[in-house]
């Protein structure tokens, strides 16, 4: 495991071409880019980890990712996201593939698989819905289309203001023909099979919004994504920040934990550098915000005057819900117990919207989704740094006014009550675990509950966000998400700016660096 250098008040006497706040996905790829660039750049880690949400925890001798499952494309050397991935890790990082069985969608009275490559989806599907194989076909059909769309709207994303006026409108012409539209809106047109539907949307809390809310773009991303298989990162989602941090230092940049920004330096309408929270200052002629639009915009533009012309914009987008997070551990191996890769879906319901409403009335009604992982499983090396056991996931929504009551108390010291929440929301969620996994009962040995409050302490986003902003049809009609900002030197990279899921941070740190050295990156892979 690797050891991080935390920060020191030193580095404010280093010279840096440009400064990266935030270690995740997307503030590493900026940072590999530039830095292969021979640009010197300074990754800033509020944490005391780097990787963001690809970082991982310890407990006894288990280990836990905490926000990455399955990977999808990796597993296809050609394709972008494989080479990108390659690029920023100097080829390192190793991949594992899962089952051709990737997702299990599971309601009371019937389960369905997705099984990869996309053909097998088909048949497979079709044959437990008789008479509705061409609707699924043409839901397939539409999902490499609207993909495709995506392209030139990503790369829209890059083009000069002035520009942007006249092209903006041809380029992401196609993608606003379903995308404007709501997930369900666009699966009616297919089939009025209300079952159907449930399951081709059974993978919504990938993306945080249910089919009613979400726009039908966000979901053939994450759908199509998937089509041909998932895939897991050999050693765990730490190795993408080890192998990235190893290139960044190679080429003489900096990443340090501990180092939290509290502010950008904006003078007139240019990015200085950073104001640390202990006063420092560290000066740099290009500043990339990675840390999310809410702590962008409401904390770190705060003192500078600029955050009218944000706050105005911002009233179209609203953070995603929060989460909590069972982790377990458990006495036996993976194989022992029987596990295999398929991730779990659970459903009390096949209308996922109405499912939320309920759970969002009442939170001692049934939970609107439990999704189990199996990350031991999904790990070729696990049983040789772990030896002779296991871990399992189970998430489930959270609203952040629940545990609003403990949001001054300090980590680690929440007080009884706070413990007293949060077993009885782990004994919930065990319950449904040991419904579907019932070996793990036996097998139990430890398990610990992340809530809307760790999400906050741990990735720093103020209001336990799982997904950083909602994926409605609105959110993707806002042109200002882009790297580059109004404040000169002042750019921005992340899930926000593209999409949740880490090949979309990956993908964000490339149009940010395209930005930057106004040289499309995309062409070199
Ligand atoms: C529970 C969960 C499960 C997921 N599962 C999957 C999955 O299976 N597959 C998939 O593709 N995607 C998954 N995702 C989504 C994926 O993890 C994210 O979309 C992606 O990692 C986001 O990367 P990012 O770089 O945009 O942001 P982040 O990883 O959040 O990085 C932002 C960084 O900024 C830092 N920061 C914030 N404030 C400051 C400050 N003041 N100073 C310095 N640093 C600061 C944060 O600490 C953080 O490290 C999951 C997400 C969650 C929450």
């Amino acid at each position: 495991m690797k050891k991080w250098t935390s920060y020191s008040t030193d580095i404010q006497k280093e010279k840096f071409d440009v400064i990266i706040i935030g270690s995740g996905m997307s503030g590493l790829t900026t940072a590999v880019l530039l830095a292969q660039h021979d640009l010197k750049v300074l990754v800033l880690e509020k944490h005391f980890k780097a990787g963001g949400f690809t970082h991982t925890f310890k407990r006894k001798n288990y280990e836990w990712d905490v926000g990455i499952h399955y990977i999808g494309e990796v597993h296809n050397q050609k394709s972008y996201a494989r080479r990108l991935f390659d690029r920023i890790t100097d080829a390192k990082l190793e991949w594992a593939k899962m089952d051709d069985n990737y997702d299990r969608i599971i309601f009371p009275d019937e389960t369905y698989d997705f099984i990869a490559p996309k053909e097998k989806f088909i048949e497979s599907l079709s044959a437990l819905f008789p008479g509705e194989e061409k609707a699924i076909k043409s839901y397939v059909a539409l999902l490499d289309s609207q993909v495709k769309s995506g392209r030139k709207y990503f790369a829209s994303k890059l083009l000069p203001n002035w520009l942007g006026l006249f092209l903006s409108g041809t380029m992401t012409k196609q993608f606003f023909k379903n995308g404007s539209k709501t997930t369900k809106e666009v699966l009616k047109q297919l089939t009025q099979n209300e079952k159907l539907i449930g399951v081709l949307t059974g993978q919504w809390g990938d993306y945080g919004l249910p089919p009613a809310r979400s726009s039908f773009a966000m979901h053939a991303m994450v759908a199509r994504h998937y089509l041909d298989g998932g895939n897991y990162p050999v050693g765990g989602s730490r190795m993408i920040a080890e192998y990235a941090t190893d290139v960044i230092e190679s080429l003489g940049g900096r990443i340090v934990v501990n180092g939290a920004v509290n502010e950008i330096i904006v003078k007139g309408n240019n990015a200085l550098g950073v104001r640390m929270d202990n006063g420092d200052e560290i000066f740099a002629k290009k500043v990339v915000s990675s840390a999310g639009m809410m702590n962008t915009v409401n904390t770190f533009l705060k003192n500078t005057g600029h955050t009218s012309q944000f706050k105005s914009k911002m009233k179209k987008i609203q953070p995603t819900n929060s989460y909590v997070c069972l982790y377990m551990g458990l006495k036996q191996s993976a194989k022992e117990l029987g596990f295999n890769t398929t991730n779990l879906w659970i459903y009390p319901g096949y209308d996922h919207d109405q499912n939320i409403a309920n759970y969002m009335k009442d939170p001692n009604s049934e939970f609107p989704v439990v999704y189990v992982s199996f990350p031991s499983a999904k790990d070729p090396v696990w049983e040789k740094n772990h030896p002779g056991c296991a871990t399992m996931e189970a998430i489930t929504l959270a609203h952040w006014d629940e545990y609003r009551f403990w949001e001054k108390k300090p980590w680690k010291n929440r007080g009884e009550s706070y413990e007293n929440q949060k077993e009885s929301i782990s004994k919930k969620i065990l319950d449904v675990v040991y419904a579907h996994v019932p070996q793990a009962k036996a097998a139990m040995d430890y398990y610990e509950l992340s809530t809307p409050l760790s999400v906050r302490d741990m990735a720093h986003y103020p209001a336990g966000e799982m997904y950083g902003l909602d994926h409605t049809v609105e959110r993707f009609k806002q042109k200002w998400l882009r790297p580059k900002t109004d404040i000169k030197n002042l750019f921005l990279t992340g899930q926000d700016v593209t999409t949740v899921g880490l090949t979309s941070a990956l993908f964000s740190g490339m149009l940010t660096a395209s930005a930057i050295l106004k040289k499309n990156l995309l062409k070199s892979l």
